[in-house]
């Protein structure tokens, strides 16, 4: 039975995941999908910020994702600006983030309390990452795949192929 159909009579419960994912780890899709356990629908949407400087373009960070998502209630696509407007106009009544450890709390303290104050009607859920997790990061990953160690155990395969793909173009740029 489709969730619309659950949902008849009440409001869809839509959420957003917003992130930069670049790239995108088993630490971001584990909270995409208890997301998508939680709420009718979610969008995952890819911070499309050209002040911040990423390793992968925005197209490239969104094609990663569509081909490692696989929930039918979740949405990928990029976004730009304020993410509580982003959520707003798609009827969003929650924001999603993962917590990892003492200091994404800080960070996200800051971040919520801003949400809040720019629009009190988008809710911030904070999900615990889970333990195998909690170390992972965008970061390592690049940090490791720069250095030509493996990260199969914290990316997908084709997120994988990209980094190695990536790095040693720039590898054969240096010793030109
Ligand atoms: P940011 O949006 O701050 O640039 P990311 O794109 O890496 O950072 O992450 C998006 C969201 O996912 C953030 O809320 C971040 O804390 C969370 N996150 C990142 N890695 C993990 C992980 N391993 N476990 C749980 N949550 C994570």
């Amino acid at each position: 039975m489709s969730r619309d159909v659950i949902r008849i009579g009440g409001a869809m419960r839509k959420a957003i995941y917003p992130g930069s994912f670049d790239p995108i780890t088993f630490g971001h899709l584990d909270i995409v999908a208890r997301a998508a356990r939680l709420f009718d629908h979610v969008y995952v949407a890819v911070l499309n910020n050209l002040e911040k400087k990423t390793l992968f373009t925005v197209q490239e960070r969104l094609e990663m994702m569509r081909s490692s998502v696989t929930a039918d209630n979740v949405t990928c696509e990029t976004f730009d600006g304020l993410a509580v407007e982003y959520a707003a106009s798609r009827g969003a009544m929650a924001m999603v983030r993962g917590l990892r450890a003492v200091s994404d709390f800080e960070a996200e303290f800051k971040l919520g309390a801003a949400n809040r104050h720019l629009n009190p009607q988008v809710e911030m859920v904070y999900l615990m990452t889970s333990n195998e997790h909690s170390f992972l990061s965008s970061s390592i990953v690049k940090e490791v795949a720069s250095m030509g160690g493996t990260v199969d155990d914290w990316v997908p395969a084709p997120v994988a192929a990209r980094l190695r793909e990536k790095f040693s173009r720039v590898e054969g740029r240096n010793q030109a």
